[in-house]
């Protein structure tokens, strides 16, 4: 490994437009998850830090250039952000596998360029928006989407720079100022935003980025700060009932993307040379550590044997292994934490009479990988929807196959869940394509396809999965405020 990647780094809070420390001197480390080692020390952002952070951003919107500079002048800067992660995509790419554990490949190949893409997507697509006119016969109304104020944006580990532009794109695009919050376990490449802004030209105190943990930490002091006038939330549903309730008293306005649990439903006339390799990407890309994962296989008992035969064959052909190696397709999981959480269903599944079909312990790997917190791809038979490993949320590489008979009986176990983010429908039948996508109870269902992100379209989940929309126009509504003015003609 090159010194870049094995030296203990130093991480500090960005406020107005300075790397400033902890004011209480608290510092926790980071570990790498391939190996142990520790990777930084951070700073904690203690409540007054969050208190000058707020104020910075609260300053920096009433009276700062940002909300009232010309659009394009906004826009150009948040494209130059863009431009500026393009350039340093190695380097932020080596720090996410560094910190995730996620191969480096797909970090340099997919995550990085989408961070940069979601900033120049909503600089570009706010350039376009308009308002709206209502013209009465004596009066015409016209409205303007002003921007709210602060926002809190706090972020989960694991995609980390991918899910904090997400917020950060059209949240500045907006004229809106930013406090953002990555997870504790990995704040890296998240950390270096407020420098970037700085290098883009975006005025100190619009881009700040505060460090801590969750509850009682941090992230409670931003979801109770009365200057915070908005929080976009990604993480899991209990986290999201905890903000809510602290947000309450503040009135924040807030967006959540919460829990899954997806159904990848696939039928006996599904093309299986297109269904397998996708759905392995699914159940085990970023270690299964993805919302959107496809983590219950629900297969027509008509091809069970010939899917589990080739579906184990492609989860045994993953190269498991050090994820800043260009070969390896899966690291490990994300801390010591997650993966006794992650491994705990291990004997769950036991406990339940599953059928393990593969994996289900730790692979072989070289010495030095010996401390990291790895599980094999790992795939259960169940014919119980209703057990444990079929309900929650593992968020890890573990993945359940549910055999059915039926097109209804698919579709009401794809809906007896307490989760609604997406779903996955595998057929060649296009009549039925559209039946189940109908009523599948989900914010998105991919047909024949996972993982494609048209960055305009909604995004989000039913149930216990989300509250409101992001994406596109839906963003932009979020974070703004839409304004009527009605003007007297005569
Ligand atoms: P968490 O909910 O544990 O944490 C997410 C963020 O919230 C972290 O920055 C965390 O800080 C912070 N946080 C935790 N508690 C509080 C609190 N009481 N007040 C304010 N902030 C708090 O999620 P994970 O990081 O474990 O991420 C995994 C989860 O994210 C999974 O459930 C996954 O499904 C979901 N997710 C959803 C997506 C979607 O689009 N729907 C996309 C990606 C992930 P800290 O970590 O420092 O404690």
């Amino acid at each position: 490994m090159t010194e870049t990647i094995t030296k203990v780094r130093e991480v500090k809070l960005f406020i107005n437009g300075k790397y400033v420390e902890s004011s209480a001197n608290q510092l926790f480390e980071v570990k790498n998850p391939a190996t142990q080692e520790v990777i930084a020390h951070v700073h904690e952002a203690t409540a007054d830090d969050v208190d000058q952070a707020a104020r910075a951003a609260r300053e920096a919107f009433e009276n700062g250039p940002w909300r009232t500079m010309p659009l394009s002048e906004r826009c150009n800067k948040i494209r130059r952000m863009a431009e500026i992660i393009i350039e340093r995509k190695e380097e932020l790419a080596r720090l996410e596998a560094l910190d995730v554990g996620k191969p480096y490949t797909v970090a340099l190949e997919r995550e990085i360029p989408r961070a940069a893409h979601n900033l120049s997507f909503f600089a570009d697509f706010m350039e376009q928006q308009g308002g709206e006119v209502y013209p009465m016969e004596d009066y015409i109304n016209y409205t303007r989407y002003e921007p709210v104020g602060v926002a809190g944006l706090i972020t989960p580990w694991n995609l980390p720079l991918m899910l904090t532009t997400w917020k950060l794109g059209p949240c500045l695009a907006a004229g809106n100022t930013a406090i953002i919050k990555p997870a504790e376990v990995t704040p890296l490449t998240v950390s270096l935003l407020g420098e970037i802004a700085k290098e883009a030209g975006i005025p100190d105190g619009v881009v700040n980025v505060v460090h801590g943990f969750g509850g009682g930490s941090t992230g409670e002091y931003m979801t109770t700060h009365p200057e915070i006038d908005l929080i976009s939330f990604t993480g899991e549903t209990s986290t999201g009932k905890a903000i809510m309730k602290n947000g309450a008293d503040t009135l924040k306005k807030v967006s959540f993307e919460l829990g899954g649990k997806a159904a990848n439903i696939i039928f006996e006339d599904a093309d299986l040379n297109k269904a397998i390799p996708v759905s392995i990407q699914a159940a085990f890309m970023n270690s299964g550590q993805v919302c959107l994962a496809g983590s219950r296989i629900l297969v027509q008992r008509t091809i069970l044997d010939k899917f589990l035969e080739q579906f184990k064959a492609a989860a045994a052909a993953l190269v498991v292994g050090d994820p800043q190696n260009p070969t390896t397709n899966m690291g490990p999981v994300v801390s010591k934490e997650h993966y006794e959480k992650v491994t705990s269903y291990l004997d769950i599944a036991r406990e339940e009479n599953s059928t393990l079909i593969y994996g289900g312990k730790r692979p072989e790997l070289p010495d030095y990988l010996n401390t990291g917190y790895y599980l094999e791809p790992t795939i259960y038979l169940q014919e119980n929807p209703n057990a444990r490993i079929c309900q929650e949320e593992i968020f890890g590489p573990i993945v359940t196959i549910i055999p059915f008979d039926t097109e209804e009986e698919a579709l009401s176990i794809a809906n007896a869940t307490d989760y609604g983010l997406n779903g996955i429908v595998w057929t060649e039948n296009l009549t039925r394509a559209h039946r189940i996508s109908h009523k599948v109870r989900a914010g998105t269902i991919w047909v024949n396809c996972w993982f494609v992100r048209d960055l305009r379209a909604p995004f989000g989940g039913f149930k216990k999965s989300g509250v409101g929309r992001e994406g596109g126009h839906h963003s932009l509504e979020f974070f703004t405020e839409a304004k009527n003015i009605c003007i007297n003609l005569n």
